[in-house]
């Protein structure tokens, strides 16, 4: 018996949808708020990690996320001419070793993938609408929402994201994002490579990752000195200029956006923000999940893997032990997460540091194998 009969998560995000999704396997009666009326996403490729695969799994979407996303065995390295450098294995999950170790899929087909599971599943979804005010008592906490409705739950799981408003009311201690000095550059093109390739300048590194059979999505990092707002009519002519030092698919990629035979609408530019809530991540009967708690930089490519973990490790905990307290199984949730969230959010910090001050490139590539060896391990 679960130590909670009814939640509300707030956010329809990854980290939500997903709480949603194994909260209800157990049972639990599960009410989902998400704030955009239209549920959308915005339209840029996710790299899917063996981490995230193995939770994915777990979850039960794995086999929609292969057929519609594209997953490989390994990297290959490139210069910015485009002639190859290396190939670098990667190392697949413990206890998922029959899945490909890496892949990647557009973050809107996750997302209707997991939209469906979440319905599919019976959560009662409301879109449009949020949390306005919250009160916690020793036996549950009321909530208030936008719409005018209240609500009497057992646990509020606050997934609405790295600008979390339910963080900042009810964790107001807590420290905020931080940018980090790099924004991010992604671009959906026609695919034309069989598995992922990294091409490394003399001032950026560019990636061109597979997401389905027919595409792939480029991505760079560039450095910034704040995170101000580029407006979105000069993201095409930004993103070609990062990309002049480079030949190959690259060049043809920059030439394509340049000459307009590449649709820019597919471009996507996002400032780098960082955030690592210390634990305990609950409040009596609230707790941050996903980005709300710990938010990385996509040096890893683990934060979305992190989110579903956090569902799938926070279903447990709460159904381990009937006669725990909820405040037991919460304090467990954080245990077993807090260390690893710690490592992909320090380690992809150290790694945007390392890229923007020049450093050493073997320090780089050490942190990389180790952080990706290490979220390896079972959750
Ligand atoms: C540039 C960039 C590239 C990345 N690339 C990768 C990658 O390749 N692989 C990877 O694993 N991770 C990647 N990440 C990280 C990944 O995107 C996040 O870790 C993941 O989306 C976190 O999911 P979440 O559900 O916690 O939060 P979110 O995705 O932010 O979802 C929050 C949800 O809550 C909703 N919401 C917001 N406010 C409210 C409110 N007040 N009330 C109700 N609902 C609300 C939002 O609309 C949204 O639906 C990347 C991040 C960035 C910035």
């Amino acid at each position: 018996m679960p130590v909670v009969n009814k939640v509300l998560v707030v956010g329809g995000g990854i980290a939500g949808m997903c709480t949603a999704i194994e909260l209800r396997k157990r049972a639990i009666e599960v009410d989902l708020v998400e704030i955009d009326p239209e549920w959308r996403v915005y339209g840029a490729g996710l790299t899917i990690s063996g981490p995230t695969l193995r939770a994915l799994r777990t979850v039960g979407v794995l086999d929609a996320v292969m057929a519609q996303g594209a997953t490989w065995e390994g990297l290959d390295f490139c210069d910015a001419s485009g002639k190859p450098l290396m190939q670098m294995d990667l190392p697949t999950c413990v206890g998922a070793e029959d899945l490909p170790p890496t892949g990647a899929i557009m973050r809107p087909v996750l997302a209707r993938i997991l939209g469906q599971a979440t319905l599919a599943g019976g959560a009662s979804v409301r879109l449009g609408c949020t949390v306005t005010d919250v009160t916690q008592d020793p036996d549950g906490a009321d909530v208030v929402f936008s719409d005018g409705t209240c609500g009497r739950y057992d646990l509020v799981v606050a997934a609405d994201g790295l600008h979390s408003r339910l963080r900042a009311t009810v964790f107001a201690d807590a420290p905020t994002p931080r940018f980090t000095g790099q924004g991010s550059w992604r671009a959906v093109v026609p695919r034309t490579v069989e598995r992922a390739r990294m091409c490394v300048g003399a001032q950026t590194k560019v990636g061109l990752n597979p997401v389905s059979a027919s595409e792939m999505y480029l991505y760079c990092l560039d450095a910034r000195v704040t995170s101000e707002h580029v407006v979105p009519a000069q993201w095409p002519s930004k993103l070609v200029r990062l990309l002049a030092e480079f030949g190959g698919d690259v060049a043809d990629i920059r030439r394509g956006f340049d000459d307009g035979h590449l649709d820019a609408s597919r471009i996507v530019y996002r400032p780098l923000e960082g955030l690592l809530v210390p634990a305990p991540w609950h409040r009596g009967r609230v707790l941050l999940i996903g980005d709300t708690a710990h938010a990385t930089t996509p040096h890893l490519a683990m934060g979305a893997g992190l989110a579903v973990e956090d569902a799938v490790v926070l279903a447990e905990e709460l159904s381990r032990d009937a006669a725990a307290s909820l405040d037991d199984a919460l304090t467990r949730f954080a245990e077993r997460r807090f260390e690893r969230a710690r490592l992909v959010v320090q380690s992809s910090l150290r790694l945007g540091e390392i890229e923007q001050s020049g450093g050493s490139r073997d320090e780089h590539s050490q942190l990389m194998r180790s952080a990706l060896a290490a979220v390896t391990a079972p959750i």
